[in-house]
């Protein structure tokens, strides 16, 4: 048979809408996506036809259909999936960060479904701004005078840089100039804002004296970046904030300190690595303090600038604050989680991210023991299934060499060395073609499936059966 001839032979669109078999489809998906399926189903099978990868295809107006409803269900499918975060790291910039409490979820719907008085004073039936909605709750959290929010942390680094150096001098440590992942770089972020960088001292030692030699008439502000993601050890040397404070009051000059994940409050009374504190950076001294939602404080994704009544005035003035504004479900999301750490006796049970980081590791091992022989069932000989304590990280930057106790299902395959890569890489794609993709990590010839944040045990479970090895 020839190509034209075979070509000549696909029905007619119109014949295949009028089709009894295509009616339900057309209720389903209407009949404009149907129509689109069908032209492109039949541009492909011509395509294909003519490259010479066709040679036999049912043509019959109930195959058509059957393969346009197979693509349209799939364009269907949401592109937002799901997944099972078993990475061992908590906070995962790539799996969306910090989950949100029942409490913020409710009032994420509320402003969803109904109008709000987002910019709107209740009080005086004036107009309002949306930081009123939040400010009181953070000044009372972090002590501060006054607050504004953005959209997320890097936004609120540009914007407050931005509003008070722009066409000075930032004097920074060349041991804070970080690129935090993103593109998102310190000189570069400055560079953006307007500001011209001014680094002094080492990268493993800055001295008080190296701050003050770099201060001219040309300096616009001091800055303190959080090292987040890496660590310096060893033979090293910092300012302490109060001191960097003193320093730059002395001249007439700003302190901000970008703190990233910022937590509110001690991490140390739940076990976990130091962190400091908004409120304590304020203390010390720190003009302006700047960190994310969904990091540490476990809320949505948000930047949040905190400090001087003057500076945060000036910096809600710049037109750039209008293009990085926080949105009404965010801000929603945000009062929520706030609203929790007032009660800070209960926050480990109600904030999750605080409840997973805090989960213990007898806990977490008794799981993996559980799940083992379920696993172990499904995997077969080829495969050692063990239940094992195992390391996590907290993520997103905070504390980038603290390790949290944790334990893991570790999987590793029954076959020779030359083999084990391609197997170890089979079976992480297999768990992620799951319903729910289960992401785990590779490391020492296994592939480690960190039970941390494992909520949803019988969710997991449910759908083992369906892993294609
Ligand atoms: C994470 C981080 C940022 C960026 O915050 P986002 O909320 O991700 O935009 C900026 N500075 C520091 C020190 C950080 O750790």
């Amino acid at each position: 048979m020839s190509v034209s001839v075979f070509a000549l032979r696909l029905p007619s669109i119109d014949s295949l809408l009028r089709h009894p078999a295509c009616q339900p489809l057309a209720e389903r998906y209407g009949r404009e996506a149907l129509l689109t399926g069908f032209r492109q189903l039949l541009d492909d099978l011509r395509e294909a036809v003519l490259a010479g990868q066709l040679t036999a295809v049912e043509i019959s107006p109930e195959a058509l259909a059957g393969r346009v409803a197979e693509r349209l269900a799939l364009k269907q499918r949401s592109q937002v999936h799901r997944v099972f975060n078993l990475t061992g790291t908590v906070l995962h910039t790539n799996l969306g960060r910090a989950l949100l409490p029942d409490e913020a979820i409710e009032a994420v719907q509320l402003a969803a479904r109904y109008p709000l008085n987002l910019e709107f004073d209740l009080a005086s039936g004036k107009r309002g701004d949306r930081d009123d909605l939040i400010e009181g709750l953070i000044r009372e959290l972090t002590g501060a005078e006054a607050v504004t929010v953005v959209n997320n942390n890097a936004a609120a680094v540009l914007l407050t840089l931005n509003s008070l150096g722009v066409r000075k001098e930032g004097i920074i440590s060349r041991g804070e100039l970080i690129e935090i992942g993103g593109a998102f770089r310190i000189p570069d972020i400055m560079a953006r804002a307007g500001v011209r960088l001014h680094e002094v001292g080492t990268t493993n030692r800055t001295h008080t004296r190296d701050y003050e030699a770099a201060i001219s008439p040309r300096s616009g502000l001091i800055m303190r970046v959080h090292a987040s993601n890496y660590s310096i050890e060893g033979f090293t040397a910092c300012v302490p904030t109060s001191e960097l404070a003193e320093l730059a009051h002395r001249h007439g000059l700003p302190l901000l300190e970008d703190l990233g994940s910022g937590s509110l409050l001690d991490l140390t009374r739940w076990g976990l690595p130091a962190e400091p504190t908004v409120r304590q950076a304020l203390l010390d001294g720190a003009d302006i303090v700047t960190f994310s939602g969904d990091k540490l404080l476990g809320g949505p994704q948000a930047g949040v600038i905190v400090g001087r009544k003057d500076l945060i005035a000036k910096i809600k003035k710049n037109p750039l604050k209008r293009a990085l504004r926080v949105d009404k479900l965010t801000l929603a999301a945000l009062e929520a989680v706030l609203g929790l750490y007032r009660d800070p006796d209960r926050l480990a049970e109600r904030l999750p991210s605080l409840r997973l980081l805090t989960r213990p590791q007898a806990d977490i091992l008794a799981q993996a023991e559980r799940l083992q022989p379920a696993l172990s069932r499904v995997l077969g000989d080829a495969w050692i299934v063990s239940a094992v304590p195992a390391l996590g990280m907290i993520g997103s930057g905070s504390q980038p060499v603290a390790r949290l106790p944790s334990a893991a299902l570790c999987l590793r395959p029954q076959v020779s060395k030359r083999l084990r890569g391609r197997c170890l890489l089979n079976l992480e794609s297999a768990l992620r073609a799951l319903p729910i993709p289960v992401l785990g990590r590779i490391d020492d010839d296994a592939l480690w499936l960190d039970l941390r944040q494992l909520d949803d045990e019988s969710a997991w479970l449910a759908q083992l059966g369906q892993l294609q090895t």
